[in-house]
Parts: C-alpha cells; sequence; structure tokens
C-alpha cells in the first residue's frame, strides 16, 4: 500500500530562529492527526536541516531541496547527498520546476542528482510538470513522459521504490491558479501508467504521486480525493502552520 505525504517547500523562506519555531509547531501539531499510511516532510533551507532533524519525529520529517550530483570536492557553495544525510534529513526535492527555470537544471543533470541521492539512502522527491504554454498546445503528457524517461526510467526496478513523485503544472506554481480535480488526476493516471509500462503494475501502485501547486485548506480535500493523488508538495501554505496542519489533516477523512 503506497504511502501517503504531505510535504512542506519552504523554498527561501524564513531565518533560522523563525523556522526552528515553525518546525516546532508543526511537530507539535502534527502528533494526533498523522493517519495510519501518512508521513509529513518539511523541506527546509540548508541552514535549518540539521536543527530539524533533531527535532524530526517518526511522523515528521525532513527533507533538503537540493543537492549537487558529486560526492565531494571543489565545488564552492554546493552541498552533497552526504552531507545532508549526515545531518538526519531522509529526502531531497530534486527537478523542482524552480530550479529548472532558474538554475539550467536539465534533465541529464537530474539523472545524476538522483543517483547521488540513492546512493546516499535519500529519498528523492522528483518534480515533473509542464508550462502555460505546454498546457496550451496540448503536450503536455508528451513532455512529463519525456521527463520521467530521462530523469529516472535509468534507475532499476529496486532502485526506483525509493522515489516519490510531485507532479507540479508550472503554471500553478505560486499562482493562485490550481489544476482542476480533474485536470490533476488525468495527469496522475498517465504517471501511473507510465510508471505499469516501465516497472510494472505493483511498483506503479506502490508509488506515492504527491500533487503541488497552490495547494491550500480550501482545494486539499478535492484533490486528494482523487484516486491517484496520494498528497501534496506545498510551498505558500506550508510556511503557516495553521494551514498546513489543515491539509495534513484531510488524510484524517480519507
Ligand atoms: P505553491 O504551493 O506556493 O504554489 O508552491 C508549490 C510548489 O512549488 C511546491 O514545491
Amino acid at each position: 500500500m503506497r504511502k501517503n505525504i504531505v510535504a512542506g517547500n519552504w523554498k527561501m523562506n524564513l531565518d533560522y530562529e523563525q523556522g526552528l519555531s515553525l518546525f516546532s509547531e508543526i511537530v507539535n501539531m502534527v502528533k494526533d492527526e498523522v493517519v495510519g499510511n501518512q508521513e509529513v516532510v518539511v523541506c527546509s533551507p540548508a541552514i535549518h536541516l540539521s536543527s530539524l532533524a533533531k527535532l524530526s519525529t517518526a511522523k515528521v520529517a525532513v527533507g533538503a531541496q537540493n543537492i549537487h550530483q558529486a560526492a565531494s570536492g571543489a565545488y564552492t557553495g554546493e552541498i552533497s547527498a552526504s552531507q545532508v544525510k549526515s545531518v538526519g534529513a531522509s529526502y531531497v526535492i530534486l527537478g523542482h520546476s524552480e530550479r529548472r527555470a532558474y538554475f539550467g537544471e536539465t534533465d541529464a543533470l537530474l539523472a545524476e542528482k538522483v543517483d547521488a541521492a540513492l546512493a546516499h539512502g535519500l529519498k528523492p522527491i522528483f518534480c515533473i510538470g509542464e508550462t502555460k504554454e505546454e498546457r496550451e498546445s496540448g503536450e503536455f503528457f508528451a513532455v512529463i513522459k519525456t521527463q520521467l524517461e530521462q530523469g529516472l526510467f535509468h534507475l532499476s526496478a529496486d532502485a526506483f521504490q525509493a522515489v516519490v513523485l510531485a507532479y507540479e503544472p508550472v503554471w500553478a506554481i505560486g499562482t493562485g491558479l490550481t489544476a482542476t480535480p480533474a485536470q490533476a488526476q488525468d495527469v496522475h493516471a498517465f504517471i501511473r501508467q507510465t510508471l505499469v509500462e516501465k516497472y510494472g503494475q505493483e511498483i506503479a501502485e506502490n508509488t506515492t504521486i504527491l500533487y503541488g501547486g497552490s495547494c491550500n485548506p480550501s482545494n486539499a480535500n478535492e484533490l486528494f480525493s482523487q484516486t491517484d493523488i496520494d498528497g501534496g508538495l506545498i510551498g505558500g501554505a506550508s510556511l503557516k502552520s495553521r494551514d498546513f496542519l489543515e491539509i495534513v489533516k484531510v488524510f484524517n477523512s480519507k
């Protein structure tokens, strides 16, 4: 049975003390709200990671937002998978559209980062999704398939099982525009079918596929009740403990 995950992506927000205080609040509030097969993940800026990991629990894990693909070396300003792992983080977001668009991250580079993460026991939250133009031209299924093929499909079936996917339509990120539940479900079903073809029914059924893009307490319920949507990757609403908790609680009624 696949896991439901609500993951927060803090992006480049919150100074050190603010991050610590928000995370402590989340851990406290989430204690009694996380049900059965659910996990909460907070992906913070790198400066918070080690302190948050010390406060993390079996229900609330910590993740990074990026790693470098090399194991170590002369890469000023970068952080490796083993360094992230060494402070107690267990996830890393890879392929976020902001990294693809502003930092030139290609599918080929992301495939290397996925390997680095897995080699050091970090679970990738791998983001895929189309731009507004790709949505409007109707080529979005092809775009998403290519992102899967080039970023992930070099993995063996065994290795792939550590991967969490996040469908984040670029046009819905930080814009207040959300994919309709039907639009999101269509793409999630397409992703799962693509996984069936590559890795078989069982692995596809066990893969967690999150939705991201202007997810908030008012739309989470309808989005998460779609068959193939197994949780969310939350940006803006993860910076407010109450909103984040409301989204986490949606799984109590599922
Ligand atoms: P928003 O929830 O702010 O739209 O951001 C989504 C996102 O990019 C999560 O990774």
